[in-house]
């Protein structure tokens, strides 16, 4: 599949009072034409920061050390900030977690999305504007478009909000979508709406989406492909079904522990990830994932794994992967999937 966006050792870090906190430490990945992919992590993994130097909406403590990020071949760490402005809200766009502080709340919404219009094509009219603006609210299943045009922000639901900015993040027909945690503060009948909208988008326009979240279920849904983000690397890349059937880190064996399945043994709890994600003042010189690893060997905390090739578009960053890791303290082997041996 073609690229659209390709990222190449990102580096991002925040300058702060307690010294460099280095979020990015070298993340590769790209996205193909069309294609969904799930950027998954706990907090602090590196996910929202990727997005962030993607758009180039990064605090000014924050910089792009090194790497490139190519769109459509052109490098955006290299480009100005005009043509970022220009960039973001039209062949890229974004949702955020949060709608309520997204949104203006002393503005109609119909205005605030036909302004996202208006700024990429001065040359529409007012009337032109609105049409646009009715088709998107009708597209992401505003009911009575019309009446709620000029209704505020406060007089939706958290739910109809986020559909708001859906219709704002799509208003220019955006190439690449980026969904950062969307879905997270709704309830599961309204995420699983929203959920399903973003693949008819995919299907309608070809947009290529980035869905970022914490939680593999959600991901299960929606993904092509998944990246596993930690420590501010990638440890895993797969297609989604080699993530779930032939997972190759422990950290995703962790991250598939903690969520549910329909056809789990009821009996069996829920597993989380014990301890807490590293201090990226400080970031770990070996595997960043060593100390909540309950498969660590020595060389975990002293080298940093590469990333291997598993299987075909599958890869993976952990020791166990060497064919001479002991097979009784091997997670992969006849756990989950079939032995990489
Ligand atoms: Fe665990 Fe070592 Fe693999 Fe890291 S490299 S995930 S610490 S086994």
């Amino acid at each position: 599949m073609e690229p659209i966006l390709t990222i190449e050792n990102l580096k991002t870090s925040f300058m702060t009072s307690n010294g460099e906190v280095q979020a990015v430490r070298g993340v590769s990945f790209s996205v193909g034409r069309g294609e969904i992919v799930g950027l998954v992590g706990e907090s602090g993994s590196g996910k929202s920061v990727t997005s962030m130097s993607i758009l180039r909406l990064l605090a000014d403590t924050a910089k792009i050390k090194e790497g490139k990020i190519l769109f459509e071949g052109e490098d955006l760490t290299k480009c100005s900030k005009a043509r970022m402005r220009k960039s973001r809200g039209g062949k890229i766009s974004m949702i955020f977690q949060d709608p309520m502080s997204s949104l203006n709340p002393l503005i109609p919404v119909g205005k605030q999305v036909g302004e996202m219009i208006r700024i990429h094509h001065p040359e529409k009219s007012k009337e032109e504007i609105r049409r646009e603006v009715l088709e998107l609210f009708s597209g992401v299943r505003i009911p009575e478009p019309e009446k709620r045009y000029g209704s505020f922000p406060h007089e939706f639901s958290g739910g109809m909000r986020q559909r708001v900015m859906i219709a704002m993040a799509l208003a220019n027909r955006p190439e690449l979508l980026i969904a950062d945690e969307p879905t997270t503060a709704l309830d599961v009948t309204i995420q699983d709406q929203i959920l399903k909208q973003l693949r008819e988008l995919e299907k309608q326009f070809g947009t290529s989406i980035i869905f970022i979240t914490h939680d593999l279920g959600v991901v299960a849904e929606l993904c092509d492909r998944v990246i596993v983000l930690y420590g501010g690397l990638v440890m895993e890349e797969a297609a989604i079904d080699d993530i779930f059937e032939r997972p190759r880190h422990p950290y995703t064996l962790g991250l598939l522990a903690s969520i549910p399945s329909v056809d789990q043994d009821k009996s069996r709890r829920l597993q989380p990830i014990p301890g807490s994600p590293p201090d990226m003042t400080k970031p770990p010189e070996g595997c960043p994932f060593a100390p909540r690893c309950r498969y660590a060997r020595r060389v975990c905390a002293e080298e940093l794994p590469e990333m291997t090739e598993v299987g075909t578009g599958h890869y993976s960053r952990c020791w166990l992967l060497d064919p001479e890791a002991p097979a009784e303290n091997n997670p992969f082997c006849g756990k989950r999937g079939e032995s990489h041996e």
